[in-house]
């Protein structure tokens, strides 16, 4: 009878043990994904609002535009309102 106590018992702590290092695997990949993902940071475009990647974006001084169009199109608009 002793021998079976001893086989569960070893049964068990084999068992913890897998689980153990489950968890511990699937920590180490959450960690993992989360240092991979960049922080972007989002800008929005003065002209038409769209939402966009600080890096995609045209800049034009402490604005940004969604694409080269929007930003003529601004700085004709700026020209034209000095006048
Ligand atoms: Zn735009």
């Amino acid at each position: 009878m002793n021998i079976i106590r001893f086989i569960l018992l070893i049964l068990m702590v084999w068992i913890l043990w897998q689980f153990y290092q489950r968890w511990h695997k699937i920590k180490k990949q959450q960690k993992d994904n989360n240092s991979a993902l960049p922080s972007k940071i989002m800008v929005s475009c003065h002209h038409c609002n769209l939402y966009l990647p600080e890096e995609e974006a045209f800049c034009d001084g402490d604005l940004y535009f969604c694409c080269k169009k929007h930003l003529l199109a601004n700085k004709s608009a700026n020209k034209s309102a000095n006048k």
